[in-house]
């Protein structure tokens, strides 16, 4: 069934893969932008800096309900002052005179004068002498405020024409939040990548039908779809294309004509049955690599010609749509997308390609024998903190990647005792990266 085995084909380590496809990525980033609105950004990319035209806050406010009032008016504990005026958030108040205190809701401007907010907890109300005549009563202050005191100053958060988000991040609900706050209602964001996903095997079928012998359900094209679509990509599913050369061509070059880039699984390895290297060679480029890692070793790059006056929008690559083949084991499509297809994708779009920073953490498991591929097990963390290993590691067993929260990363070559310290990457750093 597989091709005669040869002498063992060297490994290119992970590192140097992940730079050349930054290489091969960053020659095609995309150019075009658009306008959305704040409410539609998440996830996208800035492709401008947002500016503040505007202090926040935008005014001196108090941040307790209570009393505004001059410090220098309440030497002592048990002061009474005159309630001149009311301030709910939403209203401004005028000018406090000199023995004046205004009551005051947390949010609304501290009115001109005051230099100082009591809370109401350090307050005791007094009737007002006619309650009809529309008199606020006075109050007696429990406590001597200190200047300054509950005063939330202009511009505390943002000065007017800082930059809060620099062009080229990512925009987060948080970030979605500082860009409402200053104002800002539409964004100027890149174009989402647009990518073509395909299955490859005749062995696969859609869940739903039934299975006959032979056959296995296709995992890898609900698992990429979903990763894809983390990452803020426009997907253009292609389903499941047969192992025949005309027809993986033909599948290519239908991907190409609309998309930045193209990505699969299976078909990747050096078997007869294997027709993507043949028809992505045939449609364009293609370099076949053997990755030192586990799971996940077969990985294509390469690249698949546009027809005339398609790709609009695609900037400087606008002749070709990049490829990605995935291998098709279900784990080791999973965890080479994380990988491998992110580093493309931030690369397309000008963001860093960094894999995140793993964390240092205390293994609970021991891995006794060396390979000689980075291995990326399926881990998550135990109550004490720990990390524990999926018992199966096996790159078929996708159970592994839900129990999974993270992987560990551990070098090629070496071994781990129980206690010592390992590399962790969280899947929600991984995963919509
Ligand atoms: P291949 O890379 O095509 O040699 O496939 C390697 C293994 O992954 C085989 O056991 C395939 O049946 C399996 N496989 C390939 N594609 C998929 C898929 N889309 N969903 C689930 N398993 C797959
Ligand atoms: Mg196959």
């Amino acid at each position: 069934m597989s091709a005669p085995r040869g002498p063992a084909r060297p490994l290119l380590a992970l590192d140097e893969a992940l730079e050349r496809l930054v290489a091969g990525s960053r020659t095609h980033a995309l150019a075009a932008t658009e306008t959305v609105s704040t409410f539609d950004a998440l996830g996208r990319v800035l492709a401008e800096d947002v500016r503040s035209a505007l202090d926040v806050p935008p005014a001196d406010n108090t941040s307790m309900d209570g009393y505004a009032l001059r410090a220098a008016d309440v030497p002592v504990a048990g002061t009474e002052l005159v309630v001149a005026q009311r301030i709910p958030a939403g209203a401004v108040g005028h000018p406090l005179e000199p023995g004046q205190a205004a009551r005051i809701f947390t949010g609304a401007p501290v009115p001109p004068g005051a230099d100082a907010v009591v809370m109401q907890e350090q307050c005791e109300a007094l009737a007002a002498a006619a309650p009809d005549a529309g008199g606020l009563g006075r109050v007696r202050v429990l406590v001597a405020p200190a200047p300054g005191q509950w005063i939330r100053r202009r511009g505390e958060d943002v000065r007017a024409a800082a930059v809060v988000l620099a062009r080229g991040s990512r925009l987060t609900p948080q970030a979605l939040g500082l860009a409402a706050s200053v104002g800002a209602g539409r964004l100027q964001v890149l174009r989402r990548p647009r990518v073509a996903l395909f299955s490859t095997g005749d062995e696969l079928v859609m869940p739903g039908e039934p299975l006959a012998p032979g056959a296995i359900y296709n995992s890898n094209r609900y698992t990429l779809r979903g990763l894809l679509q983390a990452a803020g990509c426009e997907v253009e599913d292609f389903g499941i294309v047969p192992d025949r050369l005309d027809a993986t061509r033909a599948a290519l070059r239908g991907a190409a004509a609309h998309n930045d880039l193209i990505v699969t699984s299976g078909g990747v390895s050096v078997g007869e049955e294997d027709h993507l290297r043949p028809a992505v060679a045939a449609e364009g480029r293609i370099e076949n690599w053997q990755i030192a890692m586990k799971p996940g070793k077969p990985l294509a790059f390469g690249a698949v010609r546009r027809g005339e006056g398609e790709g609009e929008g695609a900037g400087a690559g606008a002749g070709e749509a990049l490829f990605v083949g995935l291998p098709g084991n279900p784990v080791s499509s999973f965890v080479t997308f994380l990988l491998c297809v992110n580093t493309v994708l931030r690369a397309l779009q000008g963001l860093p390609t960094a894999l995140p920073r793993p964390l240092p953490l205390v293994a609970a498991f021991d891995w006794p024998r060396p390979d000689r591929r980075r291995e990326f097990a399926r881990a998550r963390l135990n109550e004490a903190g720990e990390v524990e290993l999926y018992g199966n590691q096996s790159s078929g067993v996708l159970t592994s990647t839900v129990w999974a929260d993270g992987l560990v990363d551990i070098a090629a070559g070496s071994v781990v005792t129980r206690g010592e310290r390992v590399r962790y990457l969280p899947l929600a750093e991984l995963v919509g990266r």
